[in-house]
């Protein structure tokens, strides 16, 4: 992008979801808002590379992946997929996935057994 004094912009864009992020929050006993200003720094960090490599930065790709490492800590979130009845898959992309459970971790790293957030394929 172009600014009217000739100067390159680079627009950083994060979609989010607050509720989700809230849930994740409580239940792990974080601090509010932490991954919103996780996503906020990581956005800010993948602009400013953008400009400075003069390179796209696509969800996945190396300057992704380095402002995802640089950016304020994050909540962990863990996401399982079950099939219709209730088994455990091994991968999350398996077509017979017909829901998710989410999950995060305490603070010394073991996952919370209550699912902060179920979600329904
Ligand atoms: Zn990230």
């Amino acid at each position: 992008m172009q600014e009217p004094n000739g100067r390159e912009t680079a627009v950083g864009r994060q979609e989010v979801n607050p509720d989700f992020f809230d849930a994740a929050e409580r239940s792990g006993s974080y601090e509010k808002g932490t991954n919103m200003l996780h996503e906020a720094t990581e956005a800010s960090i993948i602009a400013y590379e953008v400009l400075a490599q003069k390179k796209d930065a696509k969800s996945g790709s190396k300057i992704y992946h380095a402002a995802d490492q640089q950016a304020s800590p994050q909540v962990p979130i863990i996401r399982t997929a079950y099939d219709q009845f209730g088994n455990q898959l091994l991968r999350n992309d398996d077509s017979r996935a017909a829901w998710f459970q989410y999950h995060t971790l305490d603070f010394y790293g073991n996952v919370i057994m209550e699912p902060f957030h179920i979600e329904f394929k």
